[in-house]
């Protein structure tokens, strides 16, 4: 089974909500999410044109980007990430997409220090303010930047969300609109070494209105890959 009719739909459909809207599909990442799909289906899609892949776990993304080591991808950490895990993910991941305490920060920091690397990190923003998400919450993101824009080892990239889960794609909306307006309210304040070119939203229910709504990474699962195993 080849995955490239279902990436090419993605891809059209993105395309067409970035022209709908004004905005060069160029600057719309497509990150191909693979958590629990096993080394030999991520090959596929790799073969289909796949150049992003997102993963959640740290032990389970160890391997799988071991066995495809000899691919040329950029991989990204999606998922929850511990403290006590920050020194795994490292080596791995390209950029980590769910930095959300000054704690998880600083321990990236160090361990990117120690391997002498420049860590690229999006903030993520409990945008639906759920008890049961991950994120800092809106009023703390910018005392959160501030406190690690010092950090050598880190580089600021952006700002990243995962709405409540919605009936349709439109009640997703205003957690995409919040997300932007809070990017812009970040380079209003003009922070030394902190850049909020990238905001990563959208999953396949939703990624067309988040490209609406200014995405520059899209997380597509789903849509790409088919339902999880
Ligand atoms: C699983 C996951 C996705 C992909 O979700 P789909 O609905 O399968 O596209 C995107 N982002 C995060 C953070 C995820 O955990």
């Amino acid at each position: 089974m080849s995955y490239r009719s279902n990436i090419e739909n993605v891809r059209n459909r993105i395309e067409a909500a970035a022209y709908a809207c004004g905005r060069d599909p160029r600057q719309v990442r497509l990150v191909a999410v693979s958590k629990r799909w096993p080394a030999d289906i991520v090959r596929q899609g790799i073969a289909a044109g796949i150049t992003d892949l997102g993963e959640n776990y740290i032990q389970e993304a160890k391997e799988k980007i071991a066995a495809l080591d000899d691919c040329n991808v950029c991989w990204h950490f999606i998922g929850h990430l511990q403290s006590n895990k920050a020194k795994f993910a490292i080596p791995l991941f390209e950029y980590i997409h769910s930095v959300d305490s000054v704690k998880l920060a600083r321990e990236i920091n160090r361990h990117a220090a120690r391997a002498g690397k420049v860590q690229k990190i999006l903030v993520q923003v409990n945008t639906g303010r759920e008890a049961t998400k991950s994120g800092v919450l809106p009023e703390e993101l910018q005392g959160l930047i501030e406190e690690i824009a010092c950090f050598e080892n880190l580089s600021v990239r952006g700002l990243m969300t995962i709405p409540p889960v919605c009936n349709t794609p439109d009640d997703a909306r205003p957690y995409f609109r919040e997300l932007a307006r809070l990017r812009d309210s970040i380079i209003e304040c003009s922070i030394p070494n902190v850049c909020m070119d990238e905001l990563s939203m959208g999953m396949s229910s939703d990624f067309e209105v988040a490209i609406e709504e200014g995405a520059t990474m899209v997380r597509i699962g789903t849509a790409i890959f088919g339902e999880r195993p």
